[in-house]
Formats: C-alpha cells, structure tokens, sequence
C-alpha cells in the first residue's frame, strides 16, 4: 500500500477542453470577452470573471446546457488510473475553479459519483445562474474561486504525500505546497520556472500512474 493522497484539477486535466471557456465560446454575450480581458489583464481575479461572465445569461435553458455539457469528453484512462489508486488506497478528489453542475454531470456520464470534489457551486433559477464561492480566499493571489493551497492545507492528511495533477494558472497557488507535481500546459511552464518539490509532465492519466508505480 502506498501512503499517498491524491488532488486533481478538472478542466483540461480530467477533461480535454476547458468547459467553461468553450461554453462562454459558445453560449455567452460577446461582452464575456471584455471580462476576460480584464481578467488576463490582471484587473480581476478569476472569481471575479467567472462570476460577471455567468450574470450575463439571462435565458438559460437546461436542456441546451444539459446537451452542451453531454458533448464534454474525458481522458480515456481515467477510469483505469481511478481504478488503480483505490487499490492501492491512494484517496483521491477533485479541486476546481469549475462548477460543480458541469462537473458531476459529466463524471455521471463516466460512471463515476463517488469522488470528493472541492468547486464553485452553480444553480439555475429563473433563468438565470446562480454562483457560490465557498472555498474563496481572498488573500491569496491570483482571486480564483476556489483557492487550491487552501483547500489542500485543510484536507492533507499529515501522515501522507500529497500527488497533484493540473494544467492551468488556478493551479499555481497549489502547486509548491504538493510532494509531486504532475502537470502539463501553464502549469508545466510554471513549474519549470518556480521550485517545484518533484515536477513530472504528463499527457494522460496512464502516465501518471506508471509513475505511481514506480514509486
Ligand atoms: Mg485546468
Ligand atoms: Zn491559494
């Protein structure tokens, strides 16, 4: 048995798109670009900007977003790198700058409901979305939604390594506080520029646990 814990990003890790990046392509007023702007522009922080980005529907309609959701994929050997941490009783749960509404209904489509997930929390009502930000630290820098280094700091478990695997920027914060940091894209550059305890690149989730293995 291996004494690790394992944390994981959601969008463009797990997933091979950002979800809600192609959503707002798709589905929001051009004025989501403006907001987006400020935010790359360092005026908000992504709380912020996915919280203006969401008040600009007005008329949402669950089906089309039911539907838009059931065309998000996963990476093909999740399942089988799920399957490998429960036997070896590695816990593992998501950390995301997402909402919890896209990414629970997209793991269902994947058979899998019993995962831990720390997230932004979305309800439609009225038409219109309604957004949490429960895990919100507004000390920390980079104003995500959900502040990773926290939510990490408050549910490691002393006795065990920490694993984490990302892609983006709302992964930094989480990034030197973790034993091994698996990552790809932003985060990857990010950690080849920061000092990083173990940075290993991946691609997919069968590169990562070959590694584990190795350990
Ligand atoms: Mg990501
Ligand atoms: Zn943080």
């Amino acid at each position: 048995m291996k004494n690790y814990q394992f944390f994981c990003d959601f969008d463009g890790t797990i997933t091979k798109e950002d979800t809600l990046n192609k959503f707002l392509c798709l589905y929001a007023d051009k004025k989501w670009l403006d907001i987006e702007d400020d935010w790359i522009k360092g005026k908000i922080g992504s709380k912020e900007c996915i919280e203006k980005q969401m008040q600009l529907f007005d008329n949402v309609d669950e089906k089309n977003i039911n539907d838009f959701i059931d065309s998000i994929e996963i990476d093909e050997t999740f399942n089988d790198f799920l399957n490998y941490l429960k036997s070896q009783d590695i816990d593992f749960c998501i950390v995301s700058d997402g909402f919890d509404y896209f990414i629970k209904r997209i793991l269902k489509r994947y058979n899998i409901d019993d995962i831990k997930i720390f997230s932004n929390k979305l309800e439609i009502k009225d038409g219109k979305f309604i957004t949490y930000f429960p895990n919100y630290n507004k000390e920390c820098k980079p104003g995500a939604g959900v502040c990773k280094c926290n939510v990490i700091k408050s549910n490691r478990i002393v006795t065990k390594r920490v694993l984490y695997a990302g892609d983006g920027v709302s992964d930094f914060c989480a990034a030197k506080n973790v034993d091994f940091l698996f990552a790809k894209g932003k985060l990857l550059e990010y950690g080849k520029n920061t000092p990083i305890n173990n940075l290993i690149e991946f691609s997919s989730f069968k590169d990562i646990t070959d590694y584990i293995k190795m350990l």
